[in-house]
């Protein structure tokens, strides 16, 4: 079986991004004409409380999905001491901007005469940071037709069992360019094996966060650092948004998967030229391989994946140190 076939396109999609619609420093077009230069098929402009149908963007060859940033605080003001939970919020349909769980005072980006016309949904009680609270979020959300990521763990501050509590995630966001360029410790793949061991089944994958403060040419730009590659059988926004539903996407920072298949045992995996492979298996051992000083590889086998594995995640890591991970998959669907 295929765990990422070498025949299904691969769309390099950037799925968090800030505009001057919140605190980015890029208008969406200029956004959307930088990203297809890079190379990019899809963009999610997600602004800080801010949904917005950015679909007459979309064209042919580059899709545009509806979402936006939600954050739930102790106190509205950013505090850099305290944690504090960030969510991206996709929606399955372009055109649903509806606005969970209102509060007016974390809408700081959105223009006053835009609070009456919000289409609110859910519970419109000051926010709390208690788990209650965020799951109560997350629900409402699910239920009204987004698809809700875990952002930045590492910025976040959260505690790894507040993570652990929390209910309704699609996916980890395991890359943050931004958040890495700042701190060089936002890295979630720690965090996603311990929730996927915890029974917190979800997906995972990359983005920049950009907000482009710094010139796009220049070693500080926040772009083209994280990003997802989501195999879907086209780049129709239904397509798109069900193969992230079902996982058929990898995070990664540079290295790309070209193929990875496993058959009775036998691990087969190809990427983009690497120096180290990476298998996850659930447990302390990994399957591991590093090339030879001054070489790098592009294929690597595992001829036996061990019998206790719970599930396989498989990692790469090119010459730079920059890293990709597929997502975890569980030992009832490799049937093992
Ligand atoms: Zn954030
Ligand atoms: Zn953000």
């Amino acid at each position: 079986m295929y765990l990422i076939s070498p025949d299904k396109k691969q769309y390099k999609a950037n799925l968090h991004c800030h505009s001057v619609l919140s605190d980015g420093q890029r208008t969406p077009e200029k956004l959307k004409e930088m990203y297809k230069n890079k190379g990019y098929s899809i963009l999610c402009i997600s602004d800080h409380e801010r949904p917005v149908n950015h679909s007459d963007l979309t064209d042919e060859d580059f899709l545009l999905l509806t979402g936006y940033e939600a954050y739930i605080r102790y106190q509205p003001n950013f505090d850099p001491f305290q944690p504090e939970v960030h969510l991206n919020l996709f929606a399955k349909k372009p055109d649903n901007v509806k606005y969970i769980c209102y509060d007016k005072d974390f809408c700081k980006y959105l223009p006053e005469a835009e609070h009456g016309t919000l289409e609110k949904v859910g519970s419109e009680r000051k926010r709390e940071m208690t788990t209650e609270y965020v799951n109560e979020f997350i629900k409402t959300a699910n239920e009204n037709g987004y698809l809700v990521s875990y952002n930045h763990s590492y910025w976040s501050m959260e505690k790894e069992e507040t993570v652990l509590s929390y209910d309704g995630f699609f996916s980890l966001e395991v890359f943050n360019y931004d958040s890495f360029l700042m701190n060089g410790l936002e890295n979630g793949c720690a965090l996603y094996n311990k929730l996927i061991n915890s029974g917190k089944m979800m997906f995972c994958h990359g983005a920049d966060d950009n907000h482009n403060f710094f010139p796009d040419d220049g070693q500080l730009c926040d772009s083209f650092g994280g990003f997802t590659m989501i195999m879907s059988d086209n780049l129709e926004y239904d397509s798109v948004i069900s193969a992230m539903e079902k996982g058929e996407m990898y995070a990664s920072m540079g290295p790309v998967f070209k193929e990875i298949s496993l058959n009775n045992g036998f691990l087969h995996i190809e990427s983009s030229p690497v120096k180290r492979f990476h298998v996850y298996c659930g447990g302390k051992k990994t399957h591991f391989y590093q090339a030879k000083e001054g070489k790098t590889l592009t294929a690597f086998d595992v001829a036996e994946i061990f019998p206790e594995t719970t599930f396989l995640r498989i990692a790469i890591v090119d010459e730079h140190g920059n890293m990709a991970t597929t997502r975890a998959f569980t030992r009832e669907e490799l049937g093992i």
